[in-house]
């Protein structure tokens, strides 16, 4: 999938627009491609993009560097993990020279740190802790500033935005995603197999659909996007179609 940008002008799209800043609610299930799809929407709308995902990587990267213990599927703990959090410190900075966001956790830059296998096996253990979420989301809120905002992950739609003005939810095969992700992570120089990528890939989709706290759950005025056989410029012209038409409330 290319991750080229979309070639429409910036002023025409914002002339067919009816909102000026909308906030737009990207969810569904593990890589789909909505941070692709979500970055390039922001560009094309002069909007700020945030990856929630990155955060709940982020805070799964300081649990597992500093030890902290977290409970795996299945398990139960009533460790108090306010204090832990209490320590971290996240925000995105946009670098100048490439555009993109880049997330910082305590100062330290963690674009890569995030994307390793230890933490993405990891993740969804971390992201079902109530107080995890609990700050994730009161963050992601504060995020939106009024100028407009595309935000993908879980829940934007659920529970971090329930009045977003466009909520998209994206599905594909899991095969052709976990043949997508496995390629994007060979060519990012990252030594792993198909299996490990379809594992990691299933049973993170399982648990971030069964955890108690704010479940993966298609909102009910959600558009659903599947994306298993249409190519990067399909998918982002399917999103702007609908932003198109969007009216004030
Ligand atoms: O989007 P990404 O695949 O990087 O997200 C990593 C993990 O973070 C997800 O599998 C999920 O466990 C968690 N997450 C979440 N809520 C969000 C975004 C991500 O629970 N809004």
């Amino acid at each position: 999938m290319s991750g080229r940008a979309i070639c429409l002008p910036l002023q025409r799209m914002s002339s067919l627009m009816s909102l000026e800043h909308p906030v737009i609610a990207i969810d569904g299930y593990s890589s789909c491609g909505k941070s692709t799809v979500a970055k390039s929407l922001a560009k094309v709308l002069g909007i700020r993009y945030i990856d929630s995902g990155a955060m709940y990587r982020a805070v799964t990267w300081y649990f597992l560097e500093n030890k902290i213990y977290f409970p795996l599927a299945g398990e139960h703990s009533d460790l108090d993990y306010r204090p832990t959090l209490d320590q971290i410190h996240i925000h995105f900075e946009v670098k100048a020279a490439t555009g993109e966001s880049e997330i910082f956790l305590n100062g330290h830059n963690l674009k890569k740190e995030i994307r390793t296998m230890e933490v993405s096996d990891n993740v969804s253990h971390v992201s079902a802790i109530k107080e995890v979420r609990k700050r994730m989301v009161s963050l992601q809120q504060q995020m939106n500033t009024g100028a407009g905002l595309v935000m993908d992950g879980r829940d934007i739609g659920t529970t971090v935005f329930p009045n977003a003005d466009l909520k998209i939810f994206m599905t594909a095969d899991p095969e052709i995603r976990a043949m997508r992700r496995y390629r994007e992570m060979l060519s990012a120089g990252v030594e792993v197999s198909l299996d490990d990528v379809r594992n990691n890939i299933n049973s993170r989709d399982y648990e971030d659909t069964h955890r108690e706290e704010s479940p993966l759950r298609m909102a009910p005025d959600a558009v659903v996007l599947d994306n298993s056989h249409l190519n990067f410029d399909e998918q982002v012209e399917f999103v702007l179609e609908r932003i198109r038409n969007l009216r004030p409330a």
